[in-house]
Order: structure tokens, then sequence, then C-alpha cells
């Protein structure tokens, strides 16, 4: 845990962090240099509660939404009638909640999640209800098609004179974007946002759209779910596919992101209760929520600290308000040798990280029950409601402090073109964890000793000074499509010109499967790792050739895109043809271009 204290440093230099956690205190005059933007004040962050202490109030005067719910609860009339996958003892720790939320998929009987379609027909109603009330708009947005034709729906939630874009900016307030069930086979994340969408448009949340916007997408990966499974149609992860965006699922988000520029992204999932960890440590697992915000090489140290101070630690507090559970979050290989726990992992693939790399506050929440089937589904739903909740009015209760810094992140991010160093290639720094479990006869809790790869302490593996910008040959496009869809700016050259930069000489290449923290990756992409030397000289920028300058504020993305060797580069993922159709840029270019439209 970082003590920030955060009058100490707002650059992301490594000098500047440590200076921050040495605890020794910058004049803001300093920082006030760097930038025409004023430091955005930071609140500091009420203590973590103790273990003992009563839970620390909600950031927002707003309940957890109770959803659609108020009949009292009986125990049969909640569908988890299926027998289960552990005994009693076990079971008697995750006690339904006090309340009963009756989504269609949630219905007394049901055996199957809410349909595609009710999903559908649950948002128009929404969306209808909501634009009856004064003032108020609501609509729901087509998004793209899934890889087998199913529609990807949004819902756009909101005070302002429209649902479009520019409607949503021309509110200046923070706009929120939730995500959910990009594995198909984790359903208590889009059953809950049906609840959040229903409460945001005619229930206890409505408040919060005083202040902030809110765009629902329920369920990211419809393919998946009507088959019950994790990937898309192809076998494809489209959470391992933020960065290259090879599959329409992932594309459609990407889309949705750039057009409406979320200042937080909540991504809602579910992790194995049992998983191989049974067989690896004896011992379920305990917790109702796994939490984890982007760790990635070349985040604003900013963000990183409204990650933690204004999401995470409000969240902890709203968790534990409710009675439920959390931790970091973890997982494991399938491999049964292989006892190791990873935090969720730091390459730029994920929507975590990639939307983080976008300037977003971005936040994983993974309920315990990806393998649990319909088993403590109201639990699961309102562990998820209850963490959407605290996001939301974070978010709320934020919203002029937020107003202020994504701005300064961007400038930020812009103004470190052409200067200092820029982290390639970052790894999880191995520690030791005493992980609390549970015993499978007893349900007691068990504390496992584990070997751990900590996330929030990022090792630098590769760095390189950071460009002005990068060129691409005029036969990049793909790669230029992929940058402009994430919302990178890119730039044609018109005329014959001559750059000052290096250029990559590949010095050796191996063949890779790609890999996630979890090990091996099924069905991942064929890459390939290869591993380069830099040549300064001089770069011939043809007509059509391309320039994507660094002075922007998706500077940070470009750089894990298109820095050639690692795993989740453009290059290995030959979303680039060769080695040649890349150059950094060294030196402020003298080129006659135009922006792409
Ligand atoms: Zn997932």
């Amino acid at each position: 845990m970082l003590p920030f204290d955060f009058t100490s440093g707002a650059a992301s230099s490594p000098r500047h962090l440590r200076s921050a956690l040495l605890g020794i205190v910058a004049p803001l005059t300093l920082l006030a240099a760097c930038t025409s933007v004023p430091l955005p004040p930071w609140v500091p962050a009420p203590p973590r509660p103790a273990a003992s202490a009563t839970p620390a109030p909600s950031t927002i005067q707003v309940e957890p939404a109770p959803g659609v719910q108020t009949s009292p609860v009986a125990p049969s009339s909640v569908i988890e009638s299926a027998p289960a996958p552990y005994n009693d003892a076990v079971a008697a720790r995750f006690p339904p909640p006090s309340m009963v939320y009756k989504t269609p998929g949630l219905q007394a009987g049901r055996t199957n999640f809410t349909t595609q379609d009710e999903i559908h027909n649950w948002l128009r109603d929404q969306a209808a209800s909501l634009s009856r009330s004064v003032g108020a708009k609501a609509a729901v947005v087509f998004i793209g098609t899934s890889q087998q034709g199913q529609p990807l729906e949004a819902l756009v939630l909101t005070r302002g004179s429209g649902t479009d874009p520019a409607a949503l900016q021309a509110t200046g307030r923070p706009t929120v974007l939730l995500v959910g069930q990009q594995h198909g086979d984790e359903p208590a994340a889009s059953e809950a946002l049906l609840v959040i969408a229903r409460e945001l448009a005619q229930g206890l949340l409505q408040p919060v759209l005083e202040r902030i916007n809110v765009v629902i997408v329920p369920r990211a990966n419809p393919d998946g779910a009507d088959r019950g499974e994790h990937a898309t149609a192809s076998g494809l992860d489209m959470n391992r596919d933020h960065l290259l965006l090879n599959t329409p699922e992932a594309q459609a988000l990407a889309r949705l992101a750039r057009d409406y520029r979320p200042t937080v992204v909540l991504d809602a999932h579910e992790y194995m209760a049992i998983g191989p960890y049974l067989q690896k440590f004896g011992s379920l697992q305990k917790f109702d929520a796994l939490l984890q915000y982007a760790t990635t090489a070349n985040l604003p140290e900013f963000l990183a600290k409204a990650d933690e101070e204004w999401y995470r630690r409000p969240l902890l507090a709203a968790l534990k308000g409710q009675g439920l559970s959390a931790e970091w979050y973890y997982t494991t290989s399938p491999d049964l040798a292989d006892k190791k726990i990873s935090m969720g992992g730091v390459q730029p693939d994920t929507g975590r990280n990639v939307d983080a790399l976008k300037n977003s506050v971005s936040m994983l929440v993974e309920t315990r029950g990806a393998d649990l089937g319909r088993l403590h589904i109201q639990r699961r739903v309102h562990t998820h409601v209850t963490a959407i909740t605290s996001v939301l009015g974070s978010t709320a209760q934020r919203a002029s402090e937020l107003g202020q810094l994504i701005p300064y992140i961007d400038k930020e991010v812009s103004a470190q073109a052409c200067k200092g160093q820029s982290v390639v290639e970052a790894a999880m720094t191995p520690a030791q964890y005493d992980l609390l479990m549970l015993d499978p006869v007893t349900g007691a809790d068990k504390t496992v000793t584990v070997d751990w790869n900590s996330a929030l302490a990022l090792q630098t593996l590769k760095s390189r000074v950071r460009p002005c910008g990068y060129w691409l040959s005029a036969s990049s496009g793909t790669a230029v499509e992929r940058l402009r869809l994430h919302g990178v700016q890119v730039l044609r050259v018109l005329e014959p010109g001559a750059l000052l930069g290096d250029i990559y000489r590949e010095t050796s290449r191996a063949g890779a499967v790609a890999r996630d923290v979890r090990g091996t990756m099924a069905n991942g992409p064929a890459t390939f790792k290869t591993e380069v030397a830099l040549m300064r000289g001089v770069i011939d920028a043809a007509p059509g050739s391309y320039y994507v300058p660094l002075n922007q504020p998706l500077a940070n993305l470009a750089i894990a895109a298109l820095e050639p060797d690692t795993h989740s580069s453009f290059f290995a993922n030959r979303l680039l043809d060769s080695l040649a159709s890349t150059a950094r840029v060294m030196s402020e270019p003298s080129l006659k271009t135009e922006a792409l439209p």
C-alpha cells in the first residue's frame, strides 16, 4: 500500500515517485512550472478501516441499490437449488443478501440467465422510463455486432441535452462506463448491470445523474454468454484483445470509449471459487470480491492515486458495510504443479490496463462464482451492485476534482514527448503473501502462505528514451486503423521528408504462444518475441506514410502498441508487416502532413 501524500509530486518519473514514497514534500510551484493546468486539489483519503472498526460510510448517500426487490427473503425464493459443489458448512459462509434482485434471469423458476432479447427490452424500457423524467435523457445505442451477428448495445443515461458523445461532453460531467460479461461464463455482472440500469433510470441511483453520465454495456460478449463459454465465438479472449482489437467485441468497446471518453471504466467479472485451488491448496476461495485497478507501465502517477484513494478504498468500505469480503484480484495457472498466485497482469492488453493508457480511471471487480452456476447468485449480484454503486458514488462525489484531474493528466502525458524514459517492458514483483482461503470441510478461514506475484510494484525490464513520435510506412494501414479506433491521432505525410530517428534492427526472434498470468492462453494468437537493437539514422518519409506524434494524451497507448519487442505489440501480433515499417522519431519533425479525418 502506498502512503500517498499528494503534495509531493505529480510527475511520473521514478525520482518523483521515490520522493513521494519517502514523504519528501516538493513545492507545488515546481510542478506548476511544468504545466499551465493547475494541480487538482488532492483531498486526503480517510484512513483505511481497521479490521475491527465499524464500516466506514460509503462516499455517497445512496444505499447500495436494492434493485427491484423488496420482497422479504424466503430461502425458497432464491434460485439456489442446484446441488452445491461444496458442503453446507462452506455454503453457510455465503448467506443470501437481505434483498432479492429480480432481473429476468433471476426470476423464480428460471434455469437460464437473462437472454440477449430480454437485455435489449430491459434497456429499452429503462431508457423510455428515464426519458419521461424532466431534463433527463437515455437511449440504447448500437455499438457493434458480435462474431455471430448479435447486436452489441449500450445504455446511455444523462441529464445532458442528448445521448450522443458531444452532448455528454457538453455537460462537463464525468462519464462512467460500466462493462459486464466480457467473459460469457461470468453471468452475475450482467444481471447486476441490469439492476444498476433500472436504479439509475427509475430508482435510488437517479440522483447521481445530477453529477455524472453513465454508459452501460451489460453483456460485452453475447456469443460466449449464449454458450456459457469464457471466450468469444472464435475462441479469442476479448479481454486480452483491448490493445490489438482483433475481435469485433473489443473493437466495439474501443469505439465506445473513443467517442464517449469515459473518465472511469468499471469492468465486471467473476472468478473461480473452486477452480484449481482445491487441488493446489486443498482450499476453497473465500472472497466475495476481488479488486484491482490498472497496473501497467507508464501510467500517470496521479491516475494510480485516484484509483487507490478515490475508488478502491471507498469500494472496500462499501463492501464491508454490506458484510462482504474483498481482496486484491488474483489468479493461478491451471497447471497443478505451478502453485504461484499472480495478481492481474501488467501487460497492456486487458481492458483494465488499456483503459488507463487512455487516461481513464479503471477498476476490475470480480465476484466469487464463475464456476458456481446459479449458487449464491443473489449474493454475487449484490456484491457487484454494491461495488458499482460505490464507483458511481465516488465519481459523483469527486466530479469536480476529476474534471480537473483528467485534463491535467492529458497535458502531462502530452508534455513528455521527446523527454525522459518510457518503459517498454515491465514485470510483476515476486513476493510471499498470507492469503485467506476456506477449509473445504469446516468452512473456516485458513491462512495459506503463497508465492505471490505482485502487480503493485512493477520491475522495469526494458526502457528507452521517449521518442517525439513514431513513423509508420505507407503499408501500415491495419495498424493505423487500430490506433485510430483507440482515438490515437495519426497524421499522413503529404510531401517527401526526412526524419531523424532510430530504426529497429532485429537481433533475435523466438516463436511464442500468447501468455498471460495464468500461463499459455487457450486459443491465444500466434505471436513471437523479437529482440532489437536501435540504429540512429535518417528516415525517408514518403508521401502516404504516417506520423504518430507523442505529444498527445494517448501517447502511452501508442508506445505500448508500437515498440515492437514485446508480446503485446502490433508487430509481435502481425498488425505491422515488418520491422522496417516502424521507426522512432527522435526530434520534432518538420513534415507537411494532414490529420486523418
Ligand atoms: Zn472474466
